[in-house]
């Protein structure tokens, strides 16, 4: 819990940043001139964040085939330290998949819908891990923007807050949770060594990286840019020289 807090106070120094150099871009985010985005031609660039976000049938493929990975995985002990990772990492999919749903209600781009669908794939995959782990779930029942944490139900006003100034400035707050998911994601698969947390935790990293070059590339395409604040740099150029990935990781120490 530690590590993410702190992640979440160097995030909302970053977000005073960011809304400084945010650029106008509101335009760019009306209905009308934003449709055509698709396939523009872009190599990481599905223009309206379909391939990242996934539709409904990439979704319910993914859970299965999850579950049956998972199946052939014994469960092991849960430390106090995994459970409390667990509940972190549910709580931070809820963060983004309201603050994303929040930001489409916005600024109406598909993308935001679309991938806080994704998010809300990820958090029931981690409540499928503590149904597993026989821990209660405290996080998912909780409406839209409410949170146990108040750091977290803090950071999501300020996330909403930061991404409604502008579509740059929404973008970037994608950008920025994608950035912080991915850091916090590794850390838990470095912190863990039962193979099913790990499995999930990779699996939810891809999906973060993929939603990492789906904002990237729009944000790009709006005249804006972003550098890493969580992941390290090297990291994240990998992440981008690279097209989005589809296949379910079933290796749980599965390096990019
Ligand atoms: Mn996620
Ligand atoms: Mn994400």
């Amino acid at each position: 819990m530690n590590r993410i807090t702190g992640a979440l106070t160097g995030l909302l120094l970053a977000f005073a940043l960011v809304a400084a150099g945010a650029e106008g871009t509101q335009e760019s985010g009306t209905p009308a001139t934003r449709g055509g985005g698709r396939g523009n031609g872009a190599g990481r660039g599905a223009g309206n964040g379909l391939g990242p976000g996934g539709g409904a049938e990439t979704d319910a493929q993914f859970q299965a085939q999850l579950d049956a990975i998972l199946a052939g995985v014994p469960v092991s002990d849960l430390t106090a330290a995994e459970r409390d990772t667990l509940l972190a990492m549910a709580e931070e999919e809820k963060l983004a998949r309201d603050v994303y749903a929040k930001l489409y209600a916005v600024w109406n781009l598909p993308v935001f819908n679309n991938i806080s669908a994704s998010e809300q794939q990820h958090l029931d995959s981690l409540v499928s891990l503590l149904a597993r782990y026989g821990v209660k779930d405290s996080v998912s029942a909780l409406p839209a923007g409410r949170f146990a944490s108040a750091e977290t139900k803090a950071l999501y006003d300020r996330l909403v807050a930061s991404g409604s100034g502008s579509l740059g400035a929404a973008l970037t707050v994608g950008a920025t949770i994608e950035d912080l998911d991915i850091a916090d994601l590794q850390a838990a698969v470095a912190a863990t060594d039962n193979d099913d947390l790990k499995i999930v935790y990779q699996n939810l990293m891809k999906g973060s990286r993929n939603h990492m070059r789906s904002f990237y590339g729009q944000l790009e395409r709006q005249g804006g840019e972003y550098r890493a604040q969580y992941v390290s740099d090297a990291y994240l150029a990998r992440i981008l020289e690279l097209n989005r990935e589809t296949a379910v990781i079933d290796d749980p120490d599965y390096r990019l």
